[in-house]
């Protein structure tokens, strides 16, 4: 029987599936849409085949973007967000609520959703509701229409929740709902004004401090309320997004050995790119040795713009923890915390640049990039981008329950080429942000094809 859906079919190439645990050699084949051969290979069938050719995961999933629509369509549209996601090799994004206006009612969900429609993008694109109204901090959002509405948690995200009792009340109402309140830690009263990470770089650079305590404090307030919410609503749920910080890390792990209910995720940027690069330095966090200034790895102008993000890049030893957080399972997911910004916003001096990096097209290069320098196995890259934040996300992702290379489920998944490196440019992305500090530099891990929801979403030209 014949269908409007794509077919494909890839021969000899490395399988992996976190949902199964399983990675080896293997076929796929698609027909019309559905997955309907997954073939492991052994023997001399086997033969030749390894992890450093064509790859073929399931579609990955991002916890945290940004699309700026509505209101700063400039910067991006939920259809050119969807377009770099699907280049990305995301099939799963979820939305960030911090538009113009912000998303705290319904009404906003559905222009966004709208606009996903209209772009006739298949990712999936889920969405966070803002936990206060217009994300001002003073009252609650309608978490409750919110959550009727399909938002998959509540964030302020830009922003920390400022008040611990409007976190307080923000965490039993959402628990009571179902869903995780997702923090941007950070204690406002320590970062006013802040440029850079306070450490070596920023006080040689004179750029003014911004010190990991702010995150440290946040994350242990945090932990704190939520462990105080839980006696009366069980169900409360936090998940802390891009954590950055050894220190910050360290409190979660803790939490978690103690049985609380938290999840938290760590960006691409965080864990392989460091404060150096602020001053000029392109090696990667794991390829630090000291003082950038005496051993040669000053190769760039200073201050780039493009570096500028919150929170902001840190030491190499915050950078490690990062990883370390990722290994040990501490950390349950890479988000890109894409964030798209037009060239005016950035085109400022460092301390008053827009934060942020456009990351959605750069995410799986920089893991693998990590993965190539022997500091993070594939399998686990992988379920970083896929299983981890399925599980954050629980049953709200249409592919609930089937994040896996499973035969008979409509195609999601990604085919990418770890050999072929590109080099990323302006042009290349898809994003209308084009502010990465990664611009001219060669990432490994070109995507082939991406597949969300039985439907082709991205094929590389040529192909
Ligand atoms: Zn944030």
């Amino acid at each position: 029987m014949t269908g409007s859906g794509p077919d494909l079919e890839i021969s000899g190439a490395w399988l992996v599936d976190p949902a199964s645990g399983r990675e080896g050699p293997g076929d796929i084949v698609v027909e019309d849409g559905i997955l309907t051969g997954v073939l492991w290979l052994t023997g001399a069938e086997a033969e030749g085949i390894g992890p450093d050719g064509v790859v073929v995961v399931p579609g990955f999933i991002d916890l945290h973007a940004h699309l700026r629509e509505p209101g700063n369509e400039d910067a991006e549209t939920v259809a050119t967000g969807l377009a770099a996601a699907a280049h990305g090799g995301f099939s799963t994004i979820c939305a960030m609520p911090n538009t113009t206006p912000a998303l705290d009612e319904p009404g906003v969900l559905a222009l966004v959703r709208a606009a996903a429609a209209a772009s006739g993008s298949p990712v999936e694109l889920l969405a966070h509701g803002a936990v206060t109204a217009g994300r001002g901090g003073e009252q609650l959002a309608a978490l409750g229409e919110l959550a009727d509405a399909g938002v998959v948690g509540f964030s302020d995200d830009g922003s920390p929740v400022r008040s611990a009792t409007i976190l307080r009340a923000a965490l039993a109402y959402a628990g009571a709902l179902g869903l995780p309140i997702v923090d941007h830690a950070e204690e406002p009263s320590l970062t006013a004004g802040a440029e850079a990470n306070d450490g070596f770089v920023a006080t040689v650079l004179g750029l003014r401090g911004w010190p990991s305590a702010a995150e440290e404090m946040a994350v242990a307030r945090d932990l704190a309320v939520l462990a105080d919410v839980l006696a009366d609503v069980p169900g409360a749920r936090l998940h802390l997004t891009h954590l950055s910080t050894a220190a910050a890390l360290g409190l979660v792990r803790r939490a978690k050995a103690a049985g609380l209910p938290v999840t938290c995720d760590v960006t691409p940027h965080h864990l392989a790119l460091t404060d150096e690069w602020v001053a000029g330095a392109r090696r990667w966090a794991w390829e630090a040795t000291g003082d950038p200034w005496s051993d040669g790895a000053i190769v760039a102008g200073p201050f780039a713009p493009s570096l500028r993000v919150n929170p902001p890049l840190r030491a190499p030893d915050d950078a490690a923890a990062c990883l370390a957080a990722l290994l040990d399972g501490t950390a349950d997911a890479v988000a890109t915390d894409h964030a798209p910004h037009t060239e005016v916003d950035k085109a400022v001096e460092f301390g008053l640049a827009a934060n942020g990096i456009s990351g959605l097209e750069t995410a799986l290069g920089v893991l693998l990039t990590a993965v190539n320098a022997g500091r993070l196995p594939l399998a686990r890259a992988i379920e970083a981008l896929t299983t981890g934040p399925a599980r954050v996300l629980g049953a709200r992702s249409r592919r609930a329950g089937s994040v896996g290379l499973v035969e008979g489920a409509p195609a999601d998944l990604v085919v990418f080429d770890r050999g072929a490196r590109w080099t990323v440019t302006a042009d290349t992305l898809a994003s209308r942000g084009k502010n990465t500090p990664l611009l001219g530099m060669e990432l490994p891990g070109a995507v082939l094809f991406t597949f969300a929801g039985g439907r082709l979403a991205y094929e590389a030209p040529g192909n």
